[in-house]
């Protein structure tokens, strides 16, 4: 394991509490949960465990913070500049942002400096701009008539979030949620909720009015399924399991008929043609599985590699796995960190367990790596069948699945037989190749001789199981705004 911490792990966890109508308060039952560092296990922090009475209160707060008070009065400029102001705020304490991430989460430091919170910046400020220019349409009906559209706020929006980029994620649900002009009561994840109570406490430095944001940290089930099931919050944005999106689409249904957006799990199939450049490909390939310790639900976890490169191509992979850097998140020489928690780990190696049963030879990894904290081999098995356990379910570990393909129309096939359709990749330097697929896989993103890029103009979100709706992008306001038609007679 690398040891030495470059970077300073010291950070002081100043935001533990539920944030509702612009106070830090106690959970109305008092109690408290731990966020432990997954690198150690040791707990980091107790944090108010929300339920059912906090969202309450929290969605009132919502209320009337949407229907009266200064956020009803402010112009579509004003809360662009709150945003952009937000902005600046993370990136002015980005390496304290980055340093909390990295504790709470385990991914590495470097990573969380260098890709979560420019992302998350860029994703505000992306918004910010958005805030002024979301508008309706004058509408040539018949008759002596003027019609035209308004985009409106939704209302209150109840947001649920996942531990793996717990401030970007964030930063996709508030985004569009506020440029468009909503109140949001936001569950982070039990697991990462540290991030987002430092981030509501800037966005109430930058000036976002009482109530516009509240912050409720607590479990899935009760805190979480406080927000699905609620009367009075007008949508729910999730992200996370697929197993727990069917939970949500039910309350929905069940409670107010609220508009739902869910981006959920994925089973992405990465193909790789023999004519691809291959040092990029295996490059590629590594980092669209390993990037984030594997807890990606994008991750390029199914690899279709072409008969004919399969040998030269697999052996450059298992030696970039076998020397890959695992260890302390803080260590600038680290590559890889430990999974989120336990209960991930146990899942892993429960998955890597399933392979090995299964029959899948592995080439490398398969264990744990030191005796305390979460960290796994890196992993790769070869020779995976379709129909296996580690080819159809998301592993969200470092555990990669080879499989040997022949041809186009036969790996657009396999790629398409699960039941998720997030992501895609192609590499080739075949035109005619990255199309067939780009076109013939079922998937929300098709990325052609990349992987995992990622820009909060570009819509990204699931065909099939892996969701509904998109994220980022102009399509993400389509979430958050209701669209209201007025005919004037003239
Ligand atoms: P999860 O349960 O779906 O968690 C995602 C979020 O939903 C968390 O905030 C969670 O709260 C909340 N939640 C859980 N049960 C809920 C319920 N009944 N009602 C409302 N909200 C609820 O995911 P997980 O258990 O942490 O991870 C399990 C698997 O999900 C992973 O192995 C991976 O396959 C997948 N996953 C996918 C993504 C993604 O980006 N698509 C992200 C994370 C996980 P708590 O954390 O407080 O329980
Ligand atoms: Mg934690």
């Amino acid at each position: 394991m690398a040891t030495a911490p470059a970077v300073s792990n010291e950070v002081e966890v100043k935001y533990t509490k539920c944030l509702i109508d612009g106070e830090w308060v106690d959970a109305v039952g008092g109690r408290t949960f731990e966020t432990i560092n997954p690198s150690t296990g040791d707990v980091i922090a107790h944090v108010s465990e929300g339920d059912e009475p906090d969202v309450d209160k929290a969605v009132k707060a919502a209320r009337r913070a949407f229907e009266a008070g200064p956020w009803t009065r402010m112009t579509a400029t004003q809360r662009g500049r709150l945003m952009f102001k937000l902005a600046d705020l993370i990136e002015d304490n980005a390496e304290e942002l980055a340093r909390l991430e990295t504790l709470d989460n385990g991914k590495t430091y470097q990573d969380s400096l260098k890709i979560d919170v420019p992302l998350t910046v860029a994703c505000y400020r992306y918004y910010a701009g958005w805030a002024d220019k979301i508008q309706g349409k004058t509408i040539p009906i018949n008759g002596p008539y003027f019609c035209y559209t308004r985009h409106e706020p939704v209302g209150v929006c109840g947001q649920i979030i996942p531990w793996n980029f717990p401030m970007l994620m964030q930063s996709w649900k508030w985004g569009p949620a506020l440029a468009a002009g909503n109140t949001v009561v936001l569950k982070p994840a039990e697991q990462t909720p540290l991030t987002a109570l430092y981030i509501s406490q800037l966005a109430m430095e930058a000036g976002y009015p009482p109530g516009v944001i509240n912050v409720i940290p607590g479990m899935g089930p009760t805190a979480g399924g406080a927000i699905a099931k609620h009367m009075d919050i007008d949508k729910v944005a999730f992200t996370g399991s697929t197993d727990v999106g069917h939970l949500i689409m039910e309350a929905a249904g069940k409670s107010n008929l609220k508009r739902v957006s869910l981006e959920l799990g994925g089973k992405s199939p990465n193909v790789v043609f023999a004519d691809a450049n291959l040092d990029e490909a295996v490059e590629g390939a590594f980092f669209a599985l390993f990037f984030n310790q594997g807890q990606c639900c994008c991750a390029g976890s199914r690899l279709f590699v072409e008969e004919k490169i399969h040998d030269e191509f697999v052996g450059k992979l298992v030696e970039k796995a076998r020397h890959r850097r695992v260890g302390d998140p803080f260590d600038s020489q680290t590559e890889q960190g430990p999974q989120v928690s336990r209960e991930q780990f146990d899942r892993v190696m429960g998955y890597i367990n399933s392979g090995k049963e299964q029959g899948a030879p592995m080439l490398c990894g398969g264990g744990r790596v030191g005796d305390r904290g979460f960290f796994i081999e890196p992993t790769v098995f070869d020779d995976v069948r379709d129909d296996m356990t580690i080819a159809q379910e998301e592993i969200f570990g470092p555990v990669m699945s080879v499989m040997k393909f022949q041809n186009t129309d036969e790996v657009i096939d396999r790629a398409n037989r699960t039941a998720y359709g997030l992501a895609a990749a192609v590499w080739t330097k075949d035109i005619e190749k990255a199309m067939r697929i780009a076109n013939g896989v079922r998937a929300g993103t098709v990325w052609v001789n990349c992987y995992d890029v990622f820009d909060a103009a570009a819509p990204f979100g699931g065909f099939k199981k892996s969701g509904i709706g998109r994220e980022l992008s102009e399509y993400a306001l389509e979430h958050y705004t209701e669209v209201k038609t007025v005919t004037v007679k003239l």
